[in-house]
């Protein structure tokens, strides 16, 4: 188990990461998500031994790594920038870190690499005759060559185009799940975190604010702040609830518990989207002068529903979620 324990970096009057304490399980990938500026690559320099914090400890299965030089921990890293070494061919730059194994070795595990991120037979491409996204398939293989105990990625998909991203998120998501590594990934990208990681840190000003697994940050979220980060469709501040009978403070409305079609609430459609058979819905209750979006699969709903349609609904008091801050920015 690797462990962060209580993890501080100034940088003059910024504090980069402040009072980071963190634990990654085996075999766990975990996301460190949060906006720019918050700290989350610093802390991955810190755990990969590319900067010192100036305090706190790092553990790695119990032993003290916290001042130990990057090569002695060896942890894998994938950048955003590819970091391949130009004048060096695919099967040179992946096979970069493995000293001490025979020639033989080295070319097995290469081709067993290029494998995994499918470029099998790329062994002699120059790196400038590759793709942004190939590029980063071999700078992922030569991060993986040596089996690193701790894979590190920085970023790796936010310099490829969106579709191009997509694909290799989706391979990225396949390939760390069947090498069954520890790996910690670093976004800003909310799809990205959600889709590879099996726990996700969410970071705010170089502190740890939540750490979940995705359907408990959504239904969970620890603060006002966590929910509209996450773009939830509905986060109220207290004056918008103030109707709503046994809500307090600012809020989150579960969307999987409220029921549609019946219950004791009205409704009134506003907007209605439906997409690969999910439906979006756009409502106001009146009775609440309350605004919410509702989607899911539904078969409750008419065919010919439109706007300005009254639905019923009903909306258990569990559906309501508090929130401990008062603030939503
Ligand atoms: P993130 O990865 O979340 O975008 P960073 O870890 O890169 O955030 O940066 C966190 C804060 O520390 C930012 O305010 C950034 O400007 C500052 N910072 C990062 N690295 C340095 C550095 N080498 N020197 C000075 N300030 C830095």
């Amino acid at each position: 188990m690797l462990r962060l324990e209580n993890i501080t970096k100034n940088y003059g009057k910024v504090q980069a990461v402040n009072g980071v304490s963190l634990e990654l399980a085996e075999d766990e990938t975990l996301a460190l998500l949060g906006p720019s500026g918050c700290g989350k690559s610093t802390l991955l320099r810190i755990i990969a031994g590319l900067e010192l914090a100036d305090s706190g400890k790092i553990f790695l299965d119990n032993q003290d790594i916290s001042r130990a030089t990057p090569q002695a921990r060896g942890f894998g890293m994938v950048f955003q920038d590819y970091a391949l070494f130009p004048h060096l061919n695919v099967e040179r730059n992946i096979a970069f870190g493995l000293a001490g194994e025979s020639r033989e070795e080295k070319r097995k595990r290469v081709t067993e690499l290029l494998q995994l991120v499918e470029l099998s037979g790329y062994e002699s491409r120059r790196i400038h005759e590759l793709s942004g996204g190939e590029q980063q398939r071999v700078a992922l293989a030569r991060a993986l060559a040596p089996r690193p105990p701790i894979l590190l990625l920085d970023e790796p998909l936010s310099n490829l185009d969106m579709t191009l991203r997509e694909t290799l998120k989706q391979e990225l998501r396949f390939i760390l799940s069947k090498l069954n590594i520890r790996a910690i990934y670093v976004t800003h990208d909310q799809g990205e975190a959600f889709a590879l990681a099996n726990r996700i840190a969410i970071m705010r000003e170089g502190k740890i604010v939540q750490v979940a697994k995705q359907n408990e940050l959504y239904n969970q979220p620890a603060s006002s702040w966590v929910a509209n980060f996450l773009g939830h469709p509905n986060l109220y501040r207290e004056k918008q609830l103030q109707k709503v009978a046994g809500v307090k403070g600012p809020a989150v409305l579960r969307n999987d518990l409220i029921k549609l079609g019946e219950g004791n609430l009205t409704a009134t459609l506003q907007a209605h989207q439906l997409l690969g058979g999910m439906h979006q819905l756009w409502l106001i209750i009146p009775e609440w002068n309350l605004s919410l979006r509702w989607q899911g699969f539904t078969r409750e709903l008419p065919d010919n529903l439109k706007v300005g349609d009254s639905l019923k609904l009903s909306i258990p008091q569990s559906a309501w979620l508090e929130l401990p801050e008062t603030q939503t920015t």
